[in-house]
């Protein structure tokens, strides 16, 4: 698992983050996936886990330094001194120069507040070393507020608290764990390799360590045969762990994840829009007793208005999933093209004559009927991904 190659690359990133990331430094502490297993996740298939040397993380880090106080001398300067500086910053960066410096660059103009360590598990390594990286993030950029990772609920259950704790007092302050779904049939199907049970003690040892914790959660990841117990189930989960943020993330059938060849042969079935959506908010109606804020922060989700502080918005979004099943199936059609061509994003588009004339328009070009109204979805959808 460790990578043993002593010689700096040069700066790494890796290929994702979550979209409340988009304004973090991206500072690459794992390559890939440790796991890389579950069934609907394509992202790091036919690519090795490794962990950085936690020297060349610092190297990163020392590079991105080293950019960020060039750009605040060269407000000093005048123009042709400002050329040379950079010329000179882009030679003492070495190999992948353009990642350190336009990582750089966009940090520096969204005002470096967060990191996000990637990819897809840095909890993994020793909590010594992920301490070292974390003090040295907040002694060269004390003005950041917030430092952030992935984390498997498998992993973390196996953290200690203490450490845990040595993490958050390092400045660890908000874990994403991809819970997806807590139903245990589910769990098994998707190769997620980890249990109910173990997902709850996860994501309760976070809160206990004093870190932000966003768990996330799949409609339709059952299939139609296990939608109902999805819901239900994770829901109970969510009861239990009272996370600060509940993410949706509704499912898709990429070309690139294992599920495909399920999805193919008819093993599994995606639910569609309306059964995805009657999902959810059975979820949402069973959430009970925590104050977690939900958000709905990505493209896949139908309804982007399911989002809001619990208890205090449950009904507001309880009203949004119910709008659309209340709508006729000619309307619903129409919302569900508008949105999966990216024409609508809001409810209220659907009554908009401009935007709702030009989704009539590709709905009539493209022969789009009730009858292959939800297959046209599913292959929008993996666009997006
Ligand atoms: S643990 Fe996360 S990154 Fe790894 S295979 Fe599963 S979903 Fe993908």
């Amino acid at each position: 698992m460790e990578n043993l190659t002593k010689e700096h690359l040069g700066f790494e990133i890796g290929p994702i983050r979550p979209p409340s990331e988009a304004d973090s430094l991206l500072l690459r502490v794992t390559r890939n996936c440790p796991w890389n297993k579950c069934k609907f996740c394509g992202l790091y298939k036919g690519k090795n886990f490794s962990i950085r040397p936690k020297e060349h993380v610092l190297k990163d880090i020392d590079l991105v330094k080293q950019c960020i106080d060039t750009f605040k001398e060269m407000i000093e300067v005048d123009l042709s001194e400002r050329q040379t500086m950079i010329k000179q910053l882009r030679d003492n960066l070495g190999q992948n120069a353009d990642y350190a410096y336009n990582s750089a660059i966009n940090w520096y103009r969204t005002g470096m507040e967060s990191v996000f360590l990637q990819d897809g598990n840095s909890m993994i390594i020793k909590p010594d070393d992920m301490i070292d990286i974390l003090t040295y993030i907040r002694k060269q950029f004390p003005q950041v507020n917030r430092i952030t990772s992935y984390g498997r609920g498998k992993n973390i259950a196996r953290i200690s608290d203490e450490d845990l704790k040595r993490m958050a007092d390092a400045g660890l302050n908000r874990i994403h764990i991809g819970m997806e779904t807590a139903d245990n049939k589910v769990l098994e199907l998707i190769n997620k390799g980890v249990d109910k049970q173990t997902q709850i003690e996860a994501g309760q040892k976070v809160k206990r360590a004093g870190i932000e914790l966003s768990e996330y959660f799949m409609p339709g990841i059952g299939g139609n045969e296990y939608s109902r117990q999805n819901a239900l189930e994770t829901a109970d989960a969510l009861n239990q762990i009272n996370p600060d943020f509940i993410r949706i993330r509704t499912t898709v059938v990429t070309d690139n994840a294992p599920l495909k060849e399920d999805y193919v042969k008819g093993i599994f079935t995606r639910p569609n829009d309306e059964k995805m959506v009657e999902e959810l908010l059975l979820m949402i109606e069973n959430l009970e007793g925590i104050t977690s804020t939900i958000k709905s922060d990505h493209i896949v989700n139908l309804i982007t208005e399911v989002e809001g502080k619990l208890p205090r918005d449950k009904e507001k979004m309880i009203s949004a999933l119910r709008w659309f099943l209340s709508l006729d199936e000619e309307e619903r059609i129409i919302f569900k093209v508008g949105r999966r061509t990216a024409l609508m994003s809001l409810m209220a588009d659907l009554y908009d004559p401009f935007k709702r004339t030009r989704v009539e328009r590709i709905i009539e070009t493209n022969n789009i009927t009730k009858e292959n109204v939800d297959g046209i979805v599913d292959e929008a959808m993996n666009r997006f991904i």
